[in-house]
């Protein structure tokens, strides 16, 4: 018997396993690449870069400062703040505080202002989600400037989209000279053995369709049960069926039906599904972990 290893005991979660032991769903959720960058943007050299809407972690509510107005503790208030974040090199989020301007513009408040801003509002608004939630990175000791990394990061996903995009109208375009003629199904199913009949352990159901299992016990579970289990087989590794699994982007910790699913760049079925919905990449490809 092939044991799985374990990875890590959460003390929220239970036990944590790598999401690589998941087969990836059978069919992989709809997800559009459409509308994924927002208007918002920031300059590197000049050049703009745009803002995804999943890095956008505050933004309400919407008050823009002037285009030509200075940024300072009397023009730019904790209601002007908008905040971004980014997974750091350890695939922790870390967060900006930005001043939102009329063209869009979103500009990097310094420390002097951040201090400023956190002190009024953790007078007036104790509450407020900018103090709890989303320290501002100076406040990290992260070695790199959190512009520099937003910047890499969205310059990434930018570069990520544009070849989803132009995959999916390559697509379209096979789709549309491929013939009519579709091949019926299991028509070129070659099996060595002839096919033995037998009760699948899970849904009792008789059936013909039974894959070698990964951890090699002879259960019978047919390749549809299999398949809802993501590979895990029910004797064997039933202590896993419960168990999470954590995301090789954003490290967060989630049940089966939210992980393994496949990165953008390796197809490894390592992410989670918000990672997935985010055309997001598993840190071995991840440029700059
Ligand atoms: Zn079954
Ligand atoms: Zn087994
Ligand atoms: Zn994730
Ligand atoms: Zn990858």
């Amino acid at each position: 018997m092939q044991s799985i290893a374990m990875q890590y005991h959460h003390p929220g979660c239970g036990d944590v396993y790598d999401s690589r032991i998941l087969q990836p769903p059978s069919e992989l959720p709809a997800r559009s690449h459409n509308n994924s960058l927002s208007p918002y943007y920031l300059l590197n050299n000049g050049k703009k870069v745009h803002v995804p809407w999943c890095a956008i972690a505050r933004d309400q509510p919407a008050v823009e400062v002037e285009d030509g107005a200075r940024l300072n503790a009397r023009t730019c208030t904790h209601r002007h703040v908008v905040v971004l974040r980014a997974l750091n090199t350890d695939g922790e989020w870390v967060h900006g505080w930005f001043a939102k301007r009329q063209s869009n513009l979103l500009e990097r408040l310094t420390k002097r202002i951040v201090i400023q801003i956190g002190v009024v509002c953790s007078s007036e608004r104790p509450d407020s989600s900018l103090l709890r939630l989303y320290p501002d990175a100076w406040y990290s000791r992260d070695p790199m400037d959190f512009e520099t990394l937003a910047v890499i990061r969205f310059e990434r996903k930018h570069t990520l989209l544009t070849e989803v995009a132009l995959r999916a109208r390559e697509e379209t375009t096979k789709e549309k000279c491929k013939p009519s003629r579709r091949p019926t199904r299991n028509s070129t199913r070659t099996t060595a053995k002839r096919p033995r009949e037998e009760t699948c352990t899970v849904c009792m159901e008789e059936s013909i369709e039974f894959s070698p299992k990964r951890c090699g016990c002879k259960t019978p579970v047919c390749d549809k049960c299999m398949g809802s289990m993501r590979g895990l087989c029910p004797v064997c590794d039933r202590g896993v069926l419960n168990a999470h699994f954590e995301c090789h982007c954003c490290n967060s910790v989630d049940d089966m039906s939210n992980s393994g699913f496949p990165c953008i760049t390796c197809g490894q079925g390592v992410l989670c599904y918000a990672c997935y919905r985010g055309f997001e990449e598993c840190f071995a490809c991840d440029c700059i972990s």
